[in-house]
C-alpha cells in the first residue's frame, strides 16, 4: 500500500515536471514517459556500473546516479529500472530486518563504487565498543561516542527504508544502499528523514541520543548485507582516512560472527579480496565448541581430535579449571 502511494506521488510529480521545469536545464535530462532519465547511459568502468551523461561526457557512480535520478525509474520498462531492484524488494517499513527468509552462505562479495565514505558523527571518532564478544549478550555494531542532539549522517548515499521504534535499538534509521547494504543507526534521540526519502551521502538522518537498550548518549551503527550483520571496522576504516577497506570485499564466517571479536579489542583487518582468499581464510578459521552437561576437557578433547593441553593452550585455560555449561571453547 505504501508503494502504491508513492508511486502515484511520483507519477503525478512526473506528469507536473515537463510543465513546471520549462526554461531550466533539469528539463533536457528527463523524458516524460516514466521520468526515466535519457541523457546518461550505462556503462562498465572498471568492471563497475557507471553512467556517461552524453552531452557533458561526464561520468558519475551507480550510487550519485541513484541519489540523482534513481526515483525517476519507477513504473517504467526501462533497463535501468533492474539496476535499482533491491530498492523494491524486501522494502518493508515496518521491519528492522525484512530478510528473515533469506539464507546467506559465507563467503560472500559486497561491492562498492566509491573509496571513501562520511563519518556519522561530526566529533573525532571514539570508539566505546566494537562488534564481538560482549558480557550478556554478541554486540553487532559500532558504538561511536556523541553528545545527544549532536548530528548523525549516513555514511554513503541511499534511501531511508526504517525510521521507527525497537525495544533493542531505540529510535533507529535504517538506510539502504546501491550495492543492497544497510546502515543502521540505532539511540537517536530524534528522527530527520522519512521513510522512501533519498539521501545524499552525508547527509544528516537523525540526532543522536540515548534511546532503547543504551547506557550514555552513543551511536549503534551495524552494518548489514540482506540482514546478515557484518563486522563494520571490516568495511570502513574509522583510523581517519574515511576509506572503504575495498571495491570488493568478501565477508568470510568470521567478519559477521561476534563470536570471533572482543567488543573491547581493536580486531586486525585484512581485507579478503577474491573468493578463493575467502575460501582459504574460513578453512583456517578457529572452531568452537559449546560447552554441554556432563563434558570434561578430557572428553571435548578426544571428541576434536586434540590433547588436553592442546586445548588449554588454544583457550589460555589450565587443565584443573572447571567447565561451565553453555561455555565456548576454541578447538582449533
Ligand atoms: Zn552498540
Amino acid at each position: 500500500m505504501m508503494l502504491d502511494k508513492h508511486f502515484t506521488t511520483l507519477l503525478s510529480i512526473f506528469l507536473l515536471l515537463p510543465f513546471i521545469t520549462i526554461g531550466q536545464t533539469q528539463t533536457s535530462e528527463f523524458t516524460a514517459k516514466g521520468g526515466a532519465p535519457t541523457t546518461y547511459k550505462k556503462i562498465k568502468l572498471d568492471n563497475k556500473v557507471a553512467y556517461l551523461h552524453s552531452e557533458t561526457g561526464k561520468v558519475i557512480s551507480k550510487s550519485e546516479y541513484f541519489v540523482k535520478h534513481g526515483t525517476h525509474s519507477h513504473g517504467s520498462d526501462h533497463e535501468h529500472d533492474q539496476e535499482f531492484d533491491h530498492f523494491k524488494y524486501y522494502w518493508e517499513s515496518d521491519k528492522v530486518n525484512p530478510y528473515k527468509d533469506v539464507v546467506v552462505n559465507t563467503p560472500f562479495k559486497i561491492e562498492f563504487d566509491q573509496k571513501t565514505f562520511t563519518h556519522p558523527v561530526d566529533q573525532e571518532i571514539e570508539v566505546t565498543s566494537r562488534y564481538g564478544r560482549r558480557k550478556r549478550r554478541p554486540h553487532r555494531g559500532i558504538d561511536l561516542n556523541l553528545v545527544t542532539g549532536d548530528n548523525v549522517r549516513t555514511v554513503l548515499p541511499g534511501k531511508v527504508r526504517f525510521v521507527g521504534y525497537s525495544s533493542g535499538h531505540g529510535k533507529t534509521v535504517i538506510v539502504r544502499h546501491v550495492n543492497e547494504i544497510e546502515t543502521v543507526y540505532a539511540h537517536l534521540s530524534d528522527y530527520k528523514v522519512k521513510e522512501n526519502d533519498i539521501v545524499a551521502e552525508g547527509q544528516v538522518i537523525g540526532l543522536g541520543g540515548n534511546t532503547g537498550r543504551s547506557t550514555g548518549s552513543h551511536l549503534h551503527l551495524e552494518v548489514r548485507y540482506k540482514g546478515v550483520c557484518i563486522h563494520p571496522e571490516y568495511v570502513f576504516n574509522f583510523d581517519g582516512s574515511r576509506t572503504i577497506r575495498g571495491s570488493e570485499l568478501w565477508v568470510s564466517n568470521a567478519w559477521k560472527t561476534p563470536r570471533f571479536h572482543s567488543a573491547y579489542k581493536k580486531s586486525e583487518v585484512t581485507p579478503l579480496a577474491t573468493k578463493e582468499i575467502a575460501i582459504a581464510a574460513e578453512k583456517a578459521e578457529p572452531r568452537f565448541y559449546k560447552v554441554r552437561s556432563g563434558d570434561t576437557l578430557g572428553h571435548i578433547a578426544m571428541k576434536h581430535h586434540l590433547g588436553v593441553s592442546e586445548i588449554c593452550k588454544l583457550n589460555r585455560i589450565s587443565k584443573k579449571s572447571t567447565l561451565k555449561i553453555g561455555q565456548i571453547i576454541k578447538v582449533r
